[in-house]
């Protein structure tokens, strides 16, 4: 039977040593890691929603006119005659929760956090995958600019805190429904003797959804759409207040923002507050994390009317920035010890030593796959082992142990004290950690 291989848009995640760089579990571990340090350090908690939830969920919170919800969802039908679509964004799943389970009972703002696999039929490209990866956070509650800005520097934060500098913050204010309605006739007039040099999906969203259109990709669309108004010259009183108070208060914080009229998100829950965060040199998607206001969400989700903020981040592309600026994860932990067999009457008492070590915290391994010394060796130093440590042979048949430094080549034979092997390693490897620490190491 031919083997059969992973679908197109999806990747393996794999030990180091294989695939593409990006893919290598080592930096997920490690990304995922300091994203989740980094949240729980802002105060935010982690929730974990289903992989797949009701169409009716992302249809409604997404929006119907969305590029997600129109051709974008993974959708089926389960057994039970159910309409199911794999998750494409992280929000609606955390909405959902917060009101089933009553998570804002105890306190005004929920500070949640998540990471996860996320779904989307798209092209498959550098950057752009069908099952990709996102870190998200949802400040529920946060009414004000304050909350804003605590979500952008949260991003921000962690991609400095990841070495990934050469980044751009971008900003929009979309309004709200108050101010929306003439900014979106004022879009109108002024597209429409321009319609003919539009894609066909922009003359669609220009019926349907047209702050949408500014968010199209196509260049030639770019080209016409640039000279639309901005936003942010019609807002109401209150959101330009807002829209003022968040430029204040990233520029004291030292954001470098800059403002881009065209920055869009789709629907009527959104609210006033937009941004990315943009990569100079990871190629045409260079988008890496994005997000904003949405205060009219929870209220039209069957909650009760509640301010919120988030934004989502995919993992995929951060690693690829990670990549194009030379960052990689600190190193895997090698194995303290390696246990080298040169009798195989004595696999039990190495066995014994191994899990006594592990039972202790200390990474120990035995090299297996073949009966010769020289391979055992070698596989030693590919597990990159401080230790080898021979069981069996002339020393250990005299109550010795060989323990040879893989790094100076030294090896030294100690008399196996009567508590036996694996508390003397365990004494052997203190005594190796204070003399580390001592030097620094
Ligand atoms: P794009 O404009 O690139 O399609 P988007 O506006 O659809 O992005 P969001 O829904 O805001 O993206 O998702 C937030 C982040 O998730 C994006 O900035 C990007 O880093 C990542 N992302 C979105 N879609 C994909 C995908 N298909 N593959 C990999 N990452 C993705
Ligand atoms: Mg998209």
């Amino acid at each position: 039977m031919t083997a059969i291989q992973k679908i197109k848009g999806t990747n393996d995640i794999l030990p180091d040593g294989f695939g593409e760089e990006i893919f290598r579990s080592s930096l997920w571990r490690f990304a995922e890691q300091t994203m989740t340090d980094l949240a729980l350090r802002y105060g935010y908690a982690e929730i974990r929603t289903p992989i797949f939830e009701s169409a009716e969920l992302f249809i409604h919170s997404v929006g119907e006119e969305t590029d997600i919800v129109r051709k974008e969802m993974f959708r089926f039908t389960d057994r039970g005659e159910r309409d199911l679509v794999l998750r494409p964004e992280g929000t609606a799943g955390v909405v959902r929760a917060w009101i089933e389970n009553k998570l804002g009972a105890h306190d005004p703002v929920s500070r949640l956090f998540y990471h996860g696999q996320m779904f989307r039929a798209e092209r498959p490209q550098k950057g752009r995958y069908r099952q990709f990866h996102q870190f998200g956070v949802e400040c529920i509650g946060g009414a004000d600019a304050r909350h804003d800005v605590e979500v952008i520097m949260l991003f921000w934060d962690l991609l400095q805190t990841l070495g990934v500098k050469r980044i751009r913050l971008e900003i929009n204010s979309v309004g709200c429904a108050h101010c929306r309605p003439q900014y979106r006739e004022a879009l109108k007039a002024h597209f429409a003797s321009s319609l003919d040099g539009l894609c066909a999906d922009c003359r669609e969203r220009y019926d349907k959804n047209i702050l949408r259109m500014l968010d199209c990709k196509n260049p030639a669309c770019q080209e016409i759409l640039c000279t639309a108004p901005a936003m942010t010259a019609s807002l109401c009183a209150v959101c330009a207040a807002a829209w003022q108070e968040l430029q204040a208060r990233l520029t004291a914080l030292h954001l470098p923002w800059t403002a881009n009229p065209r920055l869009v998100r789709g629907l009527d829950y959104y609210t006033r507050t937009a941004f990315e965060i943009v990569h100079d040199s990871i190629g045409a998607q260079a988008t890496i994390a994005g997000g904003g206001r949405y205060d009219g969400l929870i209220g039209a989700s069957g909650g009760a009317d509640t301010p919120a903020v988030g934004g989502a981040l995919g993992i995929e592309r951060l690693l690829l920035a990670m990549q194009s600026e030379s960052r990689t994860p600190p190193a895997a932990p090698v194995p303290e010890y390696c246990f080298i067999l040169l009798d195989e009457n004595c696999e039990s008492q190495l066995e014994e030593a191994l899990y006594a070590l592990r039972a202790r915290g200390v990474f120990a391994m035995h090299a297996e796959g073949s009966k010769q010394i020289a391979k055992q060796m070698r596989a030693a130093s590919r597990l990159g082992a401080r230790y080898a440590v021979f069981i069996g042979g002339d020393e250990w048949q005299a109550g010795d142990v060989l323990i040879k430094d893989m790094q100076s080549g030294a090896q030294k034979a100690y008399p196996v004290p009567p508590c036996g092997l694996a508390a003397f390693l365990l004494e052997h490897f203190f005594g190796e950690t204070m003399r580390r620490i001592e030097r620094g190491l």
